[in-house]
């Protein structure tokens, strides 16, 4: 098994340049060390289009592009980055992956989502988060000019159920039954997802199946734990001890 990375929910924006700093250190420190790099949703704290010219989505782009050219990078979409296209995937060498992606690593078979339609109890924002992702919106929005689009944007975060907090209190968590189908459906041993911002790895049967779920941390200026990690050597957290 190669070695493969899993990371989400960093939440960057011009507000909080430290966490774009050690997104910046991960980048050189696993470039070309690493296979992979999978970005599980919600790298940005709000993604308004890819056509956003601000120097904080051109130093991101710049980041990510000088990783792709040494190693694989992916991204799936999150609850705050899902106008993230292929604009985007083109201008960072990145390969988009669907909402639901299946991963066969070292005879394992690993599901990778973003976590937010796990969060099924929350049925007011499961409805929201269908009208943002239907092509009806993604084409009203790419209608409108960049700062209509910031106003937006906003007010969805607002509406969505999602406080604007990160703390994990604040965000709903997901349900057992929603995890029990998708490890059914897919017939997986591992589940990797962010979003909940409540790290843990929780072991679960399902099916008379053994398997694992994996809750990505959410990233603060502090934590040593940025991700996960998957090399033949074993299953660990991915650390970066800040500088
Ligand atoms: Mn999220």
């Amino acid at each position: 098994m190669s070695r493969l990375l899993f990371i989400s929910d960093l939440h960057l924006s011009p507000a909080r340049p430290r966490l774009l700093e050690r997104f910046g250190e991960l980048l050189e420190a696993e470039a070309g060390g690493c296979d992979a790099l999978y970005i599980l949703g919600d790298l940005f704290d709000a993604w308004i289009g890819d056509d956003d010219p601000s120097p904080f989505a051109d130093e991101v782009r710049g980041m990510m592009r000088a990783f792709s050219g040494r190693s694989h990078l992916f991204f799936q979409r999150g609850n705050r980055d899902f106008l993230v296209s292929e604009r985007f995937a083109s201008e960072t060498g990145t390969v988009l992956l669907e909402d639901e992606h299946l991963l066969r690593v070292g005879g394992l078979k690993v599901l990778l989502l973003h976590g937010d339609q796990l969060c099924t109890a929350d049925t007011e924002y499961q409805a929201v988060r269908r009208e943002l992702r239907s092509p009806g919106f993604r084409e009203r929005m790419e209608r409108l000019g960049i700062e209509e689009r910031r106003a937006l944007a906003a007010e969805f975060r607002r509406r969505s159920g999602e406080s604007q907090s990160l703390k994990p209190a604040d965000i709903t968590d997901v349900t057992q039954e929603a995890v029990a189908a998708v490890a059914r459906d897919h017939g997986i041993d591992l589940l990797i997802h962010g979003h909940t911002h409540r790290p843990a790895i929780h072991e679960l049967e399902v099916g008379g199946r053994r398997v694992q779920r994996v809750v990505l941390p959410d990233w603060r200026e502090s934590e040593p734990r940025v991700g996960f990690c998957l090399e033949a050597s074993g299953h660990r957290w991915l650390e970066l001890p800040p500088a």
